[in-house]
């Protein structure tokens, strides 16, 4: 009997594997192989320019994707998502990154959402950079999204002070992942902590609004 429910566990989960073809991150049409976008998604995504912080530039099916896998708990899209930041211009990166940082939310604002996408994002791409994820290293002690929310405006967001780091970095090269970046202002603060416990930073965000 136990031979029979583990054949029939097997089998329940290649039916399951049937019923989940890849779809498309954005509007869930189907795709083939590991493409992330079905073809008409997949136009409407520009690159960033080089010289920015950034993967690609926020807007269209990629805006659309990353609001899915934020606010309607569409977690499956952690996976795809990560494998447009990793195929990134990561073999670039002069020095290698040590560790990667994803950009934290405040302890409130995880407990209400249950995971911090930065993370989830950063988590493949530190794998594949062979750097060690950091994931504790540095605290959000304000919860500036509740700020945000009560000023009407995340530019008149004040961030001094809203990260700490919890050890010394010095000789670390960081990795500062997030999803978005907007104003920049995360980045800096991120960075800024980060930089005065001795590390040395670069930002990679997956969609930038320039
Ligand atoms: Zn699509």
């Amino acid at each position: 009997v136990p031979a029979l429910t583990t054949f029939l566990a097997a089998a329940g989960e290649a039916l399951l594997a049937l019923a989940s073809p890849p779809r498309c991150a954005s509007c869930d049409a189907r795709v083939s192989g590991n493409t992330v976008f079905c073809p008409p998604c997949a136009r409407s995504v520009e690159r960033a320019p080089r010289e920015s912080d950034g993967v690609f530039l926020w807007g269209g099916a990629l805006a659309k994707a990353i609001a899915r896998f934020k606010y309607e708990d569409a977690t499956h899209l952690a996976r795809p998502l990560s494998e447009l930041l990793r195929h990134a211009r990561t073999r670039d990166f002069a020095p290698a990154p040590t560790l990667v940082v994803p950009v934290p939310l405040h302890p409130r604002r995880l407990a209400e959402r249950g995971f911090n996408q930065a993370a989830l994002l950063a988590r493949p791409l530190a794998r594949d950079l062979g750097a060690a994820l950091a994931l504790h290293v540095l605290v959000r002690t304000k919860d500036t999204a509740r700020q945000a929310a009560l000023e009407r405006s995340a530019r008149l967001v004040n961030l001094e002070g809203a990260f700490r780091a919890r050890r010394r970095l010095d000789g670390h090269h960081v990795l500062l992942v997030d999803d978005v970046c907007t104003t920049g202002a995360t980045l800096r603060a991120c960075a800024g902590e980060l930089t005065r416990v001795g590390a040395t930073v670069r930002n990679l965000v997956l969609a930038v609004s320039l």
